[in-house]
């Protein structure tokens, strides 16, 4: 029995993009020393701009998105994994260019692949994923830097999408002043039960003047969006404020002075979770498994079927989900 069960992408002859489930073949994944079947991916705003042709994350179609995966080890052709182990997949090629978790089976470069965290179940590990993961090195930099609840407030920006919903857990676990930056306004009770301590929105923070600095307001910042909002948040930043950058929902574009940075010390982090070091990948994931792992993680999403994903990813793409949406395989 070679075949299995995928979400597949294809480009249409007038270059629109369709959505199916379909049988695949097992022999058609590509090389790689580790066959996983996989249990249980997650969706990512990747995910969505990949399953809706997006060519700077997928170039190739027809494919299969998914850049998270978590799944048993059905074959490993060196010695790094055992058949039936319990294993991780987030980020590298994975869904992007290489057929992704949206599939009930991935084949992958063993050094893609890390054993399953103790005290992580497999769903678990996906309500986490790949957003989990990038929260956790966002946090993990500015901690690394000298971050501490007591030297003042942390904004977080894109609070509820996934990314942001999984940092305001953390920090907030941490011990951290969490302030959520939401355009939901229907969310505040969602953002005050995972942690937040106060909730501004995304215009409260949107500075269209043109002074180089603003009132010093946060010590630290995740910020997911980018554009204007992040450019206001460099102006409010404390004295030797620390800035964690992940993403772009907003605008990749970032329009800004060195004031920020030559008059208060102001440091910014650029945060790659696709390819970022193994050792630190580890070591964030075991965090995130003891020490950070959010309470009630289940809580914070939901858990749908392949069928269920097209409708999901045009949530995502709108900017409307909240918390982590688990694919069930
Ligand atoms: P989600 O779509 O789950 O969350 C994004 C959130 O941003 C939304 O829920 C919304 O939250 C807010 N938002 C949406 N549109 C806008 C807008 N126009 N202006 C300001 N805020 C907006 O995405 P993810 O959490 O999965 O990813 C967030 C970003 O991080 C993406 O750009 C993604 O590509 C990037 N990313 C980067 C990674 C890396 O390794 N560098 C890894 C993972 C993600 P609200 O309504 O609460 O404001």
């Amino acid at each position: 029995m070679t075949k299995f069960k995928a979400f597949l992408v294809s480009e249409n002859d007038d270059k629109s993009f369709q959505q199916n489930i379909v049988e695949r073949d097992i022999l058609d994944l590509p090389a790689g020393e580790v066959l996983i079947r996989v249990q249980y991916s997650s969706l990512n705003y990747k995910d969505a701009l990949s399953a809706s042709g997006n060519k700077g994350v997928t170039r190739q179609f027809p494919h299969t998105p998914g850049i998270d995966a978590c799944g048993v080890v059905v074959e490993c052709t060196n010695d790094d994994f055992q058949v039936g182990e319990q294993v991780l997949v987030t980020g590298f090629d994975l869904g992007m260019n290489t057929s992704g978790g949206f599939g009930q089976y991935i084949r992958v470069p063993s050094k893609w692949v890390i054993k399953l965290p103790e005290n992580l179940n497999p769903t678990e590990s996906m309500y986490l994923g790949t957003a989990g993961l990038t929260a956790g090195l966002c946090i993990d930099k500015l901690i690394q830097n000298g971050s501490k609840p007591e030297y003042g407030k942390v904004i977080v920006t894109g609070a509820t999408g996934g990314v942001g919903t999984l940092a305001v857990m953390i920090l907030a676990k941490l011990g951290y002043h969490v302030v959520a930056v939401s355009g939901k306004k229907h969310a505040h009770e969602f953002l005050y039960a995972i942690g937040a301590k106060e909730i501004i929105s995304r215009e409260d923070i949107t500075d269209q003047s043109t002074r180089p600095l603003l009132k010093g307001a946060y010590a630290a910042c995740v910020d997911t969006v980018g554009g204007n909002i992040l450019a206001t948040i460099l102006k409010s930043m404390q004295y030797n404020g620390l800035v964690s950058i992940c993403g772009l929902v907003q605008s990749p574009e970032l329009h800004t002075s060195v004031f920020p940075f030559i008059l208060r010390g102001v440091s910014l982090f650029g945060i790659d979770s696709s390819e970022c070091a193994i050792d630190w990948r580890t070591d964030v994931w075991n965090k995130l498994a003891h020490a950070w792992k959010p309470n009630k993680l289940e809580s914070v999403g939901k858990t749908i079927s392949l069928e269920d994903l097209t409708q999901e990813i045009e949530k995502i793409l709108k900017g409307e989900q909240i918390g982590r949406v688990v694919v069930t395989l």
